[in-house]
């Protein structure tokens, strides 16, 4: 095969084969095929698409091309959870152990903040001592003890979409549909858990920023989950402002942690008790949503939930008593509110660029490796719809130091869109994509 030809085929909007995508991906991983070739390719994939067959193909051949962990030949159900990524989304740290806690066994491999969205092992690394870096033998023995691992994801687990991703990064040609879905899905088959429920945000804070692509990608994401042995679902959530309060690593962990005491913010809360019934109710564990529902509300109420992070923790050499008692994560000593400069209601909070201000604030990083500032971010006392008088907080930033937070309060204030007139907030849950068939 020739290189050259098949980015002609796929510019010129014809097919590849799956033999063809097989020998492309493993090329590249291999180091075979240079950068400047493959990133030709992907952008006539970025312009011509790629069908449901040749996104399926692509998919695996990626999901090949490293260590395949097949959680589900030795544990099943085993379930896993994703998220498209979001400001302020901390869902996945309390959906893991309420779902562990109701004895359904969660294998969660995660990855580190990109751009202006969190990761889920930035958030937990604010606990001292925490290691999300685990062997494979640690993982099967944390999951099988307590039924919930939360690792940081292997350099070894598709190693062709870490290379095609830092690619598509400096290329232009992370929006494709065909690409993020094989992106995301690759890791997700890797893994190999037997059922796995995706979050597709969609929202000024999501690589979706319209209902009809979220629906597509979501669509995209669970066909192949279906072809490969995987039951999939996706949930469509709202990322149209930062979810829940908290911005920014200790701050969302915080609030993750008072979910899980069943005092966490409205909107947040409802999403984790959606998503961890889900889950109930595709494993069988439930069997209905009524069941489910109440079966995460026992989860909280006795204390079960938390004590299952509690022990996780401990088990990957966290301190657990942070879990028990979150006022000794780390705090910024800077804590400043930002007073609202008008009267009326909030229409808008443009969620990409508060989580913008929030890396600025060390929360998250500008390139790979920067280091990360645990304590700092911001949390957010005003939502969409919410009516508010002149000078009342909207928000209150935790920084380092005075300049810092003095720095993001204009950028901050341009984020908000107002209303004079009453305003609704939009759905959280939109809509769930099951299997066809
Ligand atoms: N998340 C991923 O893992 N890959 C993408 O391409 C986009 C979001």
């Amino acid at each position: 095969m020739q290189t050259v030809e098949l980015i002609k085929q796929k510019r010129d909007g014809g097919e590849l084969s799956a033999a063809e995508i097989e020998w492309l991906v493993q090329g590249f991983t291999r180091g075979d095929i240079p950068e400047y070739q493959f990133s030709a390719l992907l952008m006539s994939i970025v312009w011509r698409g790629m069908n449901a067959r040749e996104t399926a193909d692509l998919t695996l051949a990626m999901a090949r091309s490293g260590e395949q962990l097949e959680v589900r030949r030795s544990l099943s159900p085993a379930v896993d959870k994703h998220s498209t990524g979001g400001v302020g989304d901390k869902v996945t740290l309390a959906v893991a152990p309420l779902v562990a806690a109701c004895g359904l066994p969660v294998a969660k491999m995660t990855g580190r903040g990109l751009g202006h969205t969190g990761g889920t092992v930035d958030k937990l690394e604010s606990i001292s001592n925490f290691r999300a870096a685990l062997t494979r033998a640690e993982f099967w023995s944390i999951l099988r003890a307590h039924q919930l691992v939360l690792s940081a994801q292997s350099n070894e687990l598709a190693p062709a979409d870490g290379k095609m991703y830092a690619l598509r990064d400096v290329t232009g040609t992370v929006d494709s549909i065909p690409l993020i879905a094989s992106s995301v899905m690759s890791k997700k088959l890797a893994i190999g858990a037997s059922h796995l429920l995706l979050d597709v945000k969609v929202g000024s804070g999501a690589f979706m920023k319209t209902l009809p692509d979220a629906e597509t990608l979501a669509r995209t994401m669970v066909a192949i989950g279906a072809r490969a042995g995987v039951h999939t679902v996706a949930v469509i959530s709202a990322m149209d402002q930062p979810l829940g309060q908290a911005v920014g690593n200790a701050l969302e962990l915080k609030e993750a942690i008072n979910i899980l005491q069943g005092k966490g913010p409205a909107d947040v809360t409802a999403l984790c008790h959606h998503e961890a019934a889900t889950l109930l109710e595709m494993t069988g564990l439930a069997a209905n949503s009524a069941e489910a529902e109440a079966r995460v509300r026992q989860a909280i109420s006795s204390g079960a939930a938390l004590e299952k992070l509690a022990a996780v923790v401990a088990a990957q050499d966290g301190d657990a008593l942070q879990v028990t008692d979150p006022s000794l994560l780390p705090t910024a000593p800077v804590q400043i509110p930002l007073p609202s400069p008008r009267a009326g209601y909030i229409a808008g909070i443009d969620a990409e660029r508060v989580g913008l201000a929030t890396m600025k604030l060390g929360a998250g990083r500008f390139k790979k490796g920067d280091p990360i500032d645990h304590a700092t971010g911001l949390l957010l006392y005003r939502k969409i719809g919410d009516q508010v008088e002149a000078g009342q907080p909207l928000l209150e930033i935790h920084a380092r130091c005075e300049d810092q937070a003095q720095a993001i309060q204009t950028e901050l204030l341009s984020t908000y869109h107002w209303s004079d007139a009453p305003v609704s907030p939009g759905p959280l849950i939109y809509s769930q994509i099951v299997p066809e068939g």
